[in-house]
This record gives C-alpha cells, sequence and structure tokens, in this order.
C-alpha cells in the first residue's frame, strides 16, 4: 500500500464520510449561483499571498482609435443635446431627438458584435461612454445602460440559438426592438428565485397554427424600459403538468423573449423612481401564449433560467453601476472642489475650513480609488474574465462609496444643492443613489451574502473542490477528489497560519513587496492583510461550516476586508499604470491608510463576535495580537487631497477627466468660470487682505489696486454670484405640475392592479 492510499484510507476517508454528513448542500440556485462566471484577482486574494508582478503585468484598459472617436463623437453631441432639468421636470421623458440619436448611433448596441450590426465596443467602452454621459443626465445613462447590461441582448450573445440571434440581435442593433429584463416581481425581490410568475407548457395557436408552447401569467414591477420596451425577457417559472417535455412537471426557472405586443400583455405604466425620469414600470400578463422557440436556447434551455441570469450578471454588474458611481464620485470632486473655491463665508473660501476639507479629502481620494477600480475590473472582462465575486464587489462598493460622497458634496453645497431648479447640479445625482444601491442585488444582501458567502467557495483555492468532490456520486471518485483537495487545503492553511502570524507579529515587515517606487511600502501591509484574511476565512468556514450564511455580520465584515484587498489593489495598479505620478501620492496614501484602518477594524470586529472563542483568541493571538492600531489617513493627508481639489493641477484633470463640459452659460461652466477667475484673482485679493480693505472701490481709491484689477475683481465677484444663485418659481409655475402630480398619483393608487 502507498503511502498515498494509506493516506486516502485511513485518514481521509472517515473526515469525507463525516464532511459528506454534516455539511450542508448546496440548494441549486446557490450551486448555479456559485458556478456562474469565473475567478480572477479574487482567486489570488484568497491564497494569502496574492502575486503582486502578476497585478503589475496585467495589461491596462485602453480604448480602440474607433472606440474614442465615438467618445469624442457621437457621446459628446448626445451630451449637449441633453437638458436634465427639461427632461426629469418638463417632459417626464427624453425628447423624441435624444432617442432618434441613441438609437440612430447605436448606442443600445454597444454590446452586440458587428456581424449583427451592433458596436462590438469593448467593456472598457462601454463603460466609458456609460460614465461620460452619467456626468450629463442620470436618466439618459440609465438608458443606455440597460440594454447593454443584464438583458435580452447579453442572453442572447451568451445563450441564444443561432435562429435566435439571427433574428433579434439585427434588430435591437437597429433599436427596431427595445428591450427590457423581468425578473422583479411583487413577491420576488432580492429573493428572486421565489418568484410566483408562471408558465405551463401546453398546446397552442401560433400564427394560425397549433404548436407546443406556453401559457404565461405574470406580474412584474420596476422593469426599466418596460414601459416602452417591444421585447420582454421574461424570467417564470415553468410546470409540465401533463409532461408535454418529459418526466419533470416542474422545470424550474425559465427565460423566454416575449413581444410586448402580444394579447394578454399590459404594459406601458410607469412608476416615479426618485423623480428621475427614465423609463421603468410594471408589467402584467394574463394567459399570454408563446411558442416554444420563444424560449432562451429553446427547449434544451428550459428550467435553466437562474443559471443564465446568473451568467449575465457575472460580468455586467462590473461594468455600469460602477461606471455611473464612478462618473458621479468624479463630478463631486469637480463641483465640491470649485464651488469651496468660490463660495466665501466668514471671508474666507469655505474650502479653507477644516471641517470641509475633510469632506473634500475624502471626495478626492474616493474619486481615485473608484475609477482606479472600474479600469482594473474593466481590463479583466476585456481579458475574457466574468469574475462572479470581483463584479459583486465593484457594483456593492461603488455605490455605497457614491452615496458617501455626494452626501459629503451635499453638506459642502448647503443650500445650493438643496434647492431645485435648473441651476442646480446635484439633485438628480442625489435622487440616483438609491437606484444604484438597489438595483442588481440590493447591496444589503450583497455585502452580506454574496461577497464573501460566494467569494469563500468562489474563489478559495480548494474548497469548491472539496464541495464537489463530497457531491460527486461516484463515491470512490469523490473520495479521491477530496484526499487531493482536502490535503492540499491542510497545507494551504498550515502554510498560511505561518504566513500571517509572522507577518502580523513584523507588521508585514518580510511580505514581499515589488519594487514600485514610493508605494512600495503600501505592499506589505496588503501582504499582511491577505494572509490575516486567508486564515481567518478558513477558520471560520471550518468552525461555522454552512451556520456561516446565517452569521450574516460577521460574513459582511470579511466582504469588507475582501473587498478593500480588492480595491486597494487596483489603487496600486493604477499609480504603477499612470507612471507613479507622484503629485497623486496623497490620494494613493490616503486610499490606503483608509483601507488599512477598515481591515482592521473590521477583523477586531469579526474576532469579538467570533462565534467560536477559543479559534477568536487564537486568530487575536496571531492575527492582531495588540488590537486594531491603523487609524485612518492623518489630518494632514486629508488636507493634501482636499488641496488638489481647490487648485487647478494636472492631479485635479486626471481625478475628473473625462466629465462633460457643455461650455456658454451652462451651470457647470459657470462653476468653472468662476473658479477661474478665483484662481486668477487670488493674487490681488491677498493684496487686499493684507491691507485690511474689503471694498474694491475703496481699494481703488487707496491705489490699492489698479483699473484692470479692480474690473478683474468685479467680474470674479459677478461669476461667483451666478454661482451662487440657485432657482426661484412664482407659485403659479409650481402649481400645474403639482396638480399633474397629484392628478398622477391619485390614478396610480386608485387603480386596481391586474392582479386584483
Ligand atoms: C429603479 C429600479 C430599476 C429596476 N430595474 C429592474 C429591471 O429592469 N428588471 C428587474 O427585473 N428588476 C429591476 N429592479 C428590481 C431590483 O433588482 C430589486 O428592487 C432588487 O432586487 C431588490 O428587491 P426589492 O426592491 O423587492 O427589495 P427587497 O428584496 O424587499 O429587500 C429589502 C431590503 O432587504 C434586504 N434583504 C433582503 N433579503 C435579505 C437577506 N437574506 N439578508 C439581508 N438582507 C436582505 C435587501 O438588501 C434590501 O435592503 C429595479 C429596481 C429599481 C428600484
Amino acid at each position: 500500500m502507498s503511502d498515498f492510499s494509506f493516506r486516502r484510507d485511513w485518514i481521509t476517508k472517515p473526515i469525507f464520510r463525516w464532511a459528506r454528513h454534516v455539511l450542508p448542500s448546496l440548494s441549486d440556485t446557490e450551486r448555479e449561483a456559485i458556478e456562474a462566471g469565473d475567478v480572477w484577482w479574487d482567486a489570488d486574494l484568497f491564497t494569502g499571498n496574492p502575486d503582486w508582478a502578476k497585478l503589475l503585468a496585467f495589461p491596462a484598459a485602453t480604448l480602440s482609435a474607433e472606440e474614442q472617436a465615438f467618445l469624442d463623437g457621437p457621446v459628446d453631441e448626445l451630451c449637449r443635446m441633453l437638458d436634465d432639468w427639461r427632461i426629469n421636470w418638463e417632459l417626464g421623458d427624453l425628447p423624441p431627438e435624444v432617442w432618434d440619436f441613441l438609437k440612430a448611433h447605436k448606442f443600445f448596441a454597444m454590446i452586440i458584435p458587428k456581424k449583427y450590426g451592433g458596436l462590438e465596443f469593448s467593456a472598457y467602452a462601454h463603460s466609458e461612454v456609460i460614465r461620460k454621459l452619467s456626468t450629463r443626465s442620470i436618466c439618459a445613462a440609465v438608458t443606455a445602460m440597460v440594454p447593454n447590461s443584464l438583458g435580452p441582448g447579453e442572453l442572447l450573445l451568451q445563450f441564444g440559438t443561432k435562429e435566435q440571434q439571427d433574428y433579434w440581435l439585427p434588430r435591437l442593433a437597429e433599436a427596431k426592438e427595445i428591450p427590457c429584463f423581468g425578473l422583479t416581481s411583487p413577491e420576488a425581490g432580492s429573493d428572486a428565485a421565489s418568484m410566483v410568475d408562471s408558465g405551463v407548457v401546453c398546446r397552442g395557436t401560433w400564427q394560425g397554427r397549433e404548436v407546443l408552447g406556453i401559457r404565461l401569467n405574470w406580474h412584474k414591477r420596476y422593469i426599466t424600459l418596460g414601459p416602452i420596451a417591444t421585447v420582454l425577457g421574461l424570467a417564470f417559472k415553468l410546470h409540465d403538468p401533463d409532461h408535454l417535455l418529459g418526466a419533470d412537471e416542474d422545470i424550474g426557472i425559465t427565460v423566454a423573449l416575449v413581444p410586448t405586443n402580444l394579447p394578454g400583455i399590459e404594459i406601458g405604466r410607469r412608476h416615479l423612481p426618485a423623480m428621475l425620469f427614465f423609463q421603468n414600470g410594471p408589467n402584467w400578463g394574463r394567459d399570454v401564449f408563446i411558442p416554444m422557440d420563444h424560449v432562451l436556447g429553446g427547449v434544451e434551455q428550459v428550467g435553466k433560467g437562474w443559471k443564465m441570469l446568473m451568467s449575465a450578471l457575472a460580468a455586467g454588474r462590473g461594468i455600469s453601476l460602477p461606471s455611473l458611481s464612478a462618473a458621479g464620485v468624479a463630478f463631486a470632486a469637480h463641483t465640491s472642489g470649485a464651488y469651496a473655491r468660490v463660495r466665501e463665508q466668514f471671508h474666507v473660501p469655505i474650502g479653507r475650513f477644516q471641517a470641509i476639507q475633510e469632506r473634500l479629502g475624502r471626495i478626492a481620494a474616493t474619486a481615485y480609488l473608484l475609477d482606479a477600480a472600474r479600469r482594473h475590473t474593466c481590463a479583466g472582462i476585456d481579458h475574457g474574465h466574468k469574475p462572479a465575486v470581483v463584479t459583486a464587489i465593484m457594483k456593492a462598493q461603488a455605490t455605497e462609496r457614491l452615496r458617501v460622497c455626494v452626501n459629503d458634496a451635499m453638506d459642502v453645497h448647503g443650500g445650493k444643492a438643496v434647492q431645485e431648479g435648473p441651476l442646480n447640479y446635484m439633485g438628480s445625482l442625489y435622487r440616483a443613489v438609491p437606484v444604484g444601491i438597489t438595483v442588481e442585488g440590493a447591496n444589503i444582501v450583497t455585502r452580506s451574502l454574496i461577497q464573501f458567502g460566494q467569494g469563500a467557495i468562489r474563489s478559495h483555492p480548494y474548497l469548491l473542490k472539496e464541495m464537489q468532490a463530497l457531491e460527486e456520486t461516484g463515491r470512490a471518485r469523490g473520495l479521491d477528489q477530496f484526499d487531493k483537495a482536502f490535503w492540499g487545503h491542510v497545507g494551504h492553511s498550515i502554510a498560511n497560519a505561518f504566513r500571517a502570524w509572522g507577518r502580523a507579529w513584523t507588521g508585514g515587515l518580510f511580505a514581499p513587496a515589488p519594487d514600485a517606487g514610493a508605494a512600495t511600502r503600501f505592499y506589505k501591509p496588503l501582504g499582511r492583510y491577505a494572509a490575516a484574511f486567508a486564515l481567518a476565512a478558513d477558520m471560520a468556514l471550518l468552525t461555522l461550516g454552512g451556520a456561516l450564511k446565517r452569521q450574516e455580520m460577521v460574513s459582511a465584515r470579511f466582504g469588507d476586508i475582501l473587498s478593500e484587498l480588492y480595491l486597494l489593489s487596483t489603487v496600486l495598479k493604477r499609480w504603477q499604470d499612470e507612471g507613479r505620478q507622484e503629485a497623486d501620492l496623497p490620494l494613493l496614501e490616503w486610499c490606503m491608510e483608509d483601507g488599512f484602518a477598515t481591515i482592521e477594524r473590521r477583523l477586531d470586529e469579526i474576532l469579538a463576535n467570533f462565534p467560536n472563542r477559543p479559534t477568536a483568541w487564537l486568530l487575536r493571538f496571531l492575527l492582531l495580537p495588540l488590537g486594531p492600531r491603523r487609524r485612518g489617513p492623518p489630518d494632514r493627508l486629508t488636507e493634501a487631497c482636499a488641496t488638489i481639489l481647490l487648485e487647478p493641477s494636472a492631479t485635479r484633470d486626471r481625478l475628473t477627466v473625462d466629465i462633460f463640459r457643455c461650455g456658454g452659460d451652462e451651470t457647470l461652466a459657470r462653476l468653472e468660470r468662476a473658479f477661474d477667475l478665483a484662481i486668477k484673482t487670488e493674487p490681488i485679493r491677498h493684496r487686499l487682505h493684507k491691507a485690511h480693505i474689503r471694498d474694491v472701490a475703496k481699494a481703488r481709491q487707496q491705489g490699492v489696486i489698479n483699473d484692470a484689477e479692480a474690473a478683474a475683481l468685479e467680474a470674479a465677484a459677478q461669476a461667483v454670484a451666478a454661482v451662487v444663485a440657485v432657482d426661484d418659481f412664482a407659485p403659479e409655475e409650481l402649481s400645474p405640475r403639482r396638480a399633474s402630480q397629484g392628478e398622477m398619483l391619485s390614478q396610480t393608487m386608485s387603480r386596481p392592479t391586474a392582479a386584483e
């Protein structure tokens, strides 16, 4: 008997039997969610010893000449056509010429291959388009976003039959069809798999012939583009009571492409999502009959809907909402910095006050971080990855950080951002925050169940292999596979325990770090935390097993650490890719200090709440012997980051690159003009200050300044007044709107739903 078979038969076998008995098996929906997409840099982080050379060698995202021309051409032109106030408060929709432009220039076909008439853009180009549009109009950005993310287009590309692709994709590319995707229903939100929308396999009449098909009944809500969609990607539970397809009665979640003009469909009513007037609404189907070939992927794909949805989500959620969020934070950085520079209180620009700088510093560093993460994630997707855990991290973290920064920006602007009207450039972004938080997996679920819950299994070097071996039906084969995975896991854990301990006790002194100039020092602690995370995660899995699912607070904190590890890696990567810009170092350092403090705080909280106390004590001894030591960015660093937003510089430009600037007398142009004049007149104002004179006329009289300087000060003051101004309305301007809203509202409330 070889050593190997002795180990397998006498040591592994009892463990295998015990584990099979004790560990809960995965439900089908859990398995499909876990198996969707692939792993990428998240898997490196889970090893506890990430390979930094690999990270730095990963090619940065780039645009082709054609993609750049699209951004400089149609995207800019579209942005010029958009008037967010008019869209949201006067028209309640994009104007017809904007719809025509979106369709004509194939904004809805960015992911559709050229052979079907689409633009076939990279993920990065797609993201750049959404990013720029988001800085101009959230309503337009969301409208362009949806057909290019989770929806019929993406699903057809991944799962459609050739006939379906040949029929639908050219029509979608030409915008002859407007798609929407219907998953959510009143009963089933986050728990989408619990939907009651149903399809029954039956025979029916289709275009005058009797065919095998499905009779559908549904009530969906919150569906973006739904009110104007011509084709609905519908998710429902398929039943086959008469066994027309086979032995199974309950076939499971299925996706079909349903033309919205079929009899029995009611579609067109609208919701008002946070008073942003992109098209969004409910729809109903009563005994709607579709032939079997409308099932996405054909009859072979019945019951595979959940897997399709998870798979489509694996890439899509790393692009749309992170792009909108990165745009939102860059916009907040650009406007808050400029406003804080021109707005004076107590005779000082408010940006000079430390408490304002606290907010500005956070906004600036977050803008740097989110764009780093967005670019790296797009690069990964463009290299063929569908990193489900990374994209879940991106979706939740980007929208969450957008929330923090938009609130900061609102505070910096004070009443200027509160008073609605065409002069308010923050209102739409503020209202958009909860939309991003809620869609594509609401953030609480994503943080507490998906990031670590799925990551622990999916990205771990051995766990999924062990679980698959335990579920293997052939016992001998299962045992062999388990033996290999299990002992690999044991070796990995022991090595990691020593690594994590050594790095924690030496502050990461001997952890590997590439030669990355001034950033080299950040790799070592990051390596330390990766090892600590991997060991703590292993111990949590070992002691809690399947119960970890119910320990949502613990799981969420692990998710936060994993997120920080990912985001901080991308920040280091950005700094390297951009040629190690010394002037950007405060931003890099702020992100690192903030992330390190969060990691230590979360680790401390995990250990304080870890259900298995002896394990917690051991882990604390190994990983955090002196408790959390990191305190976050020091004030001088926050001040340095804030200052970047208060002065023109290449660093400021890098942070706010690609914000759409319309020029003319638009609100953003007014702000930029005032900022520019404030900077230019600063030396004159300084002279006035030294002479203890506030009044320009008096300063001129006393010869402190000359005529040209007085005129420059006057122009600057007028420019600032134009920025500080807010809208006001005559009562009669508001009351017709109120009346029509009230009318709309009362109609909605009194209207019986189809289900009733
Ligand atoms: C503007 C907008 C556009 C949308 N567009 C579409 C679309 O085009 N197509 C589509 O199909 N859907 C769409 N949705 C639906 C969206 O995906 C759902 O709103 C989302 O899945 C959450 O469902 P819910 O709103 O019913 O919240 P619920 O599921 O009721 O959740 C409420 C809260 O409970 C939390 N929660 C739920 N379960 C758990 C748990 N196990 N542990 C911890 N916390 C939990 C959630 O995180 C959330 O914070 C859209 C929604 C909005 C608001």
